[in-house]
């Protein structure tokens, strides 16, 4: 049996972190089984999906690396849908129901106002064929409601969550197809998921109850359910369930200078047992992913930890993995010069322009003539490895040491307080321009 998940987002948006996730761990354990891991396209509902969100999605996965084996499309797959349903209607499984929104709004009231659960009071099952044909003249058309069977619990072993059991009794038959034929999620996702031949659907723990009904039209269908491992959701660094988060998507995370490295470092370990580490290759981190490690309780997803994270993923960029993104004429040594200094990549073009020069320095009165005479040093030095040479004599000639030895040579040189490793960068600068800004000083 070949492994196969399956990534299922609605084209109605852009993936958010949340979805993002998902899709990680379906790809992971995919990838750490040997299995295949498939993009479904959820566009049932015509009039939210858009073709543009299905490219952005296409388009983030690509991003992260995470790359598909196979998509598959709801939209296309309308005729099998038909065929299934009039299966399950011949078999009484579906069952149209007449209600309105308002009419069933009403009975949910009556129902909470008795202290009651608001479960569908499966009126429409006892209508006769005279009723239904009677509304029908009336010009009324059915949705279609899944009739659950209530003889037995539902129960499954969830992958996250341990063993599941629900009450099918206390749950309503869910609505399958609406009044105008469209689709409802729920039972195209199971016959998707029997012909796809998926083995695990992973998902967030808001699909939980869903599943319960779900496991029943895999049984109504002659299907074996898969296994389900049901993910705590993210919740905001301030521990609550964020809107910011329903918002953060690939399009942020550039723009911001995240790589893809970092968001599947965080994302891959966020709620589990594991450490959140800088893995730059995704290998340790398939190799290491287990449901067994998730936890019950909501992750928290703290984009300043992201950040962190990001800037220890740039530290250990090759030259050759960021090179077409860096500044024109940035050299390798520059990029190894610099590297250390960054939490994005964009930063560099900033101090490899620090680097070309020319640079805006203030220099303090009492600094010039040790500049002057850090200038006279330099001029005598063969450039090789300029730093030590430099503050070495400088020391010697001038008994400065620490802060007041480096510090008005950094701000000259580099006209920063803080920066690279100056033995780095210096060689970088280069001897004319280092003569030049320590004797504009
Ligand atoms: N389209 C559904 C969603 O985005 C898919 C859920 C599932 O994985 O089955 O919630």
């Amino acid at each position: 049996m070949t492994v196969t998940t399956r990534f299922a987002p609605s084209p109605t948006g852009t993936l958010h972190v949340g979805n993002l996730r998902t899709a990680l761990h379906n790809w992971m354990f995919a990838q750490k089984q040997g299995g295949r891991f498939l993009l479904r396209i959820d566009d049932t509902d015509a009039e939210r999906s858009e073709e543009a969100f299905v490219d952005a999605i296409r388009t983030d996965l690509a991003w992260l690396g995470l790359n598909p084996d196979g998509e598959e499309r709801q939209s296309a797959r309308f005729d099998r849908y038909e065929v299934r349903f009039e299966e399950l209607k011949a078999a009484g499984r579906v069952y149209p129901a007449y209600e309105t929104a308002q009419e069933l709004e009403l009975k949910r009231k009556v129902l909470l106002g008795r202290g009651l659960p608001p479960v569908y009071d499966r009126a429409a099952l006892a209508l006769t064929d005279e009723d239904r044909a009677k509304l029908e003249a009336e010009g009324i058309r059915p949705h279609w409601r899944f009739r659950l069977d209530h003889d037995a619990m539902i129960e499954w072993d969830d992958l996250v969550r341990g063993p599941q059991r629900f009450d099918p009794k206390t749950m309503s038959d869910p609505v399958v197809r609406r009044a105008d034929g469209s689709w409802l999620y729920l039972l195209p996702s199971v016959i998707d998921d029997i012909d796809m031949d998926i083995t695990h659907v992973v998902r967030g723990e808001d699909h939980v109850s869903n599943t319960a009904t779900q496991l029943q039209m895999f049984a109504a269908l002659g299907a074996e359910a898969p296994r389900f491992a049901h993910e705590a959701l993210l919740t905001g660094a301030e521990g609550k369930l964020s809107k910011r988060l329903g918002s953060l998507g690939i399009a942020h995370f550039r723009e911001i200078g995240i790589e893809p490295q970092a968001l599947i470092a965080l994302l891959a370990r966020l709620g589990t047992s594991d450490p959140v580490e800088p893995f730059v290759d995704p290998a340790p981190l398939i190799e290491s992913f287990d449901f067994a490690r998730f936890g019950r309780a909501p992750a928290r997803f703290d984009e300043e930890e992201l950040a962190q994270l990001n800037a220890r993923i740039v530290h250990q960029l090759d030259y050759e993995a960021v090179k077409d993104r860096l500044r024109a004429g940035m050299t390798e040594a520059g990029w190894d010069a610099i590297r250390p200094n960054l939490s994005t990549i964009a930063e560099a073009a900033d101090w490899w322009s620090v680097v070309e020069g020319p640079i805006a320095a203030t220099i303090a009165e009492e600094d010039r003539p040790f500049l002057a005479q850090a200038a006279d040093i330099a001029a005598t030095l063969d450039w090789s490895n300029p730093w030590p040479a430099l503050t070495g004599a400088l020391k010697e000639a001038t008994g400065r040491k620490g802060r007041t030895l480096f510090l008005p040579l950094r701000l000259a040189l580099t006209g920063r307080e803080h920066g690279p490793d100056m033995a780095a960068l210096l060689p970088l600068i280069g001897k004319e321009n280092a003569l030049v800004r320590l004797r504009s000083g």
